[in-house]
């Protein structure tokens, strides 16, 4: 393998949201045009993972604390991925059903810090072990962050510290910080390194990613920007290390994400635009009890602030309850009180409003073919995989101008427009584009044009790609 990719999610091994979908399609992709790059994940136990047939390639033990961890890599025995496809079996630690939060409360478990630096020692046991080791080391998200503070500082590890390392930030909202008091938990380290570990009286997994690593990559050139006005603390880490930053923008995997091709929707596209939208919208609408006339506006997504969610409940409640003619359905999951929320609507606007509070990978691929709209009214949003499948389905985001969703959907107000923006995170701006929306519905001929025009839109991976390749070819030369 010439790249080893460290994540906590890839689909379709275990997926909470788009670092799922670019670990599992990155390496695809740069394994098919020949740069074989592997996988490792935490062996969760998650059915797809539970389905496979594993292959033990490597057994070990490390410090945590006073404790020796065993552990096993494990590796999936055909290439049913197109890539080599890792696993690493802590028990106790990841031999569980979620991957951050127990399916049933709803609550993240409690020990993510001694888990996820078990994994990443798991992963510098094992590499430290391989003959051929690999040629750059891409982590992801704050859960692989500590990896490259290790590989140059911890003596255990140091025989890696050559190796390049590339840190992506998927979702900069997240730190993985912990307190100093946990240091015990990490593997010896060198005294004068201390700095690198800390921000802020904390031992900030990401930062320390931002600091230690040779390059740093977010999901989008814009998100790149906000970082360093909007991080949550991390402000002046970003300004400061803004010279080895950069974003690039995700793609999405065209074969899973492909409206001719797909089993998961009710009727795939052939050559009428029109009739595929109307049978799975048909479908859709059935299967949510909502009025097939109304122009019909999706959100799927982490029901979280982060995502504002909270300002959906008040644009629903508000532009149904003042009587304008729109349909809305949610999939989501996420806060436990925000989906009380979105429960209780349903009691209120029956045949205007539904909900399907769960994870359900099938259904949101029904509900990009099916719906008119997707609305997207993030506070933050790094790059935003969802308008990108929407698209690729004929469905017309509106979105908030922010991060990627700036960089990637152009307002229909403007020349080749592909969705509707807004620029405040308030109700009145959020309002006037469901209103935009509602109008749009009406010109028939426009809407077909638009989504003519959306679906046609590239955004594969092989651009994306090339980006990365050039990271990796200017960290190693022999790459
Ligand atoms: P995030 O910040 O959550 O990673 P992205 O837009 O980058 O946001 O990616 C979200 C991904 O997760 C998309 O593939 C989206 O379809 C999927 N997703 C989110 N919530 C759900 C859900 N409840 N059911 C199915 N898929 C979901």
């Amino acid at each position: 393998m010439k790249v080893l990719h460290t994540s906590a999610e890839c689909y379709p091994a275990a997926k909470a949201g788009g670092l799922g979908d670019v670990v599992g399609a990155l390496p695809k992709y740069l394994t098919a045009g020949g740069n074989t790059a592997a996988v490792i994940l935490p062996k969760y136990q998650q059915k797809w993972i539970l389905e496979q047939q594993f292959t033990i390639v490597f057994q070990s033990s490390f410090r945590l604390h006073n404790q020796t961890i065993f552990f096993s890599i494990e590796k999936i025995d055909d290439e049913i991925l197109g890539y080599p496809f890792y696993v690493a079996a802590i028990p106790g630690k990841f031999d569980r059903p979620g991957i951050y939060a127990d399916p049933h409360s709803g609550y993240p478990y409690g020990d993510e810090t001694e888990r996820y630096i078990c994994f990443q020692q798991a992963i510098l046991t094992w590499v430290k072990s391989l003959i051929e080791k690999p040629k750059i080391i891409h982590c992801h998200d704050h859960h692989t962050g500590l990896i490259p503070f290790m590989m140059k500082h911890c003596p255990e590890y140091k025989i890696l510290k050559d190796i390049p390392t590339v840190f992506t930030i998927h979702n900069g909202q997240y730190h993985g910080a912990f307190s100093w008091s946990k240091m015990h938990l990490l593997p010896f380290f060198d005294a004068e390194a201390y700095g690198l570990l800390d921000w802020n009286d904390t031992i900030n997994s990401l930062a320390t990613g931002v600091k230690c690593a040779w390059k740093v990559t977010t999901v989008s050139p814009s998100y790149m920007e906000e970082l360093s006005y909007n991080s949550l603390g991390l402000e002046n880490l970003f300004k400061q290390e803004k010279e080895k930053c950069i974003g690039i923008i995700n793609g999405i995997d065209n074969e899973v994400w492909n409206p001719s091709t797909d089993t998961f929707i009710y009727k795939t596209f052939e050559e009428d635009i029109d009739d595929f939208k109307a049978e799975n919208k048909k479908a859709i609408c059935h299967r949510f009890k909502i009025d097939y006339n109304l122009p019909l506006i999706t959100f799927i997504g982490r029901l979280v602030g982060e995502k504002g969610a909270d300002l959906l409940i008040e644009l629903i409640t508000r532009f149904i309850g003042n009587g304008n003619k729109a349909a809305f359905v949610v999939l989501g999951t996420g806060d436990p009180k925000l989906k009380e929320q979105f429960l209780r609507l349903k009691e209120y606007f029956i045949n205007y409003y539904d909900t399907s509070l769960e994870y359900n990978e099938g259904l949101s691929h029904q509900l990009y073919a099916g719906s008119d709209f997707l609305i997207m009214p993030s506070r933050v949003e790094p790059c935003g995989l969802n308008q990108l499948y929407s698209f690729r389905y004929g469905t017309i985001p509106i979105v908030r101008t922010v991060g990627g969703l700036k960089d990637t959907v152009i307002d229909i107000g403007d020349d080749n427009g592909r969705g509707i923006r807004f620029n405040n995170f308030s109700i009145s701006d959020i309002y006037m584009a469901a209103s935009r929306a509602v109008s749009l519905y009406e010109n028939k001929e426009t809407i077909k044009e638009i989504r003519k025009r959306i679906m046609k839109l590239d955004f594969s991976w092989e651009q994306s790609c090339k980006n990365y390749l050039n990271i990796y070819k200017n960290l190693d030369s022999k790459f």
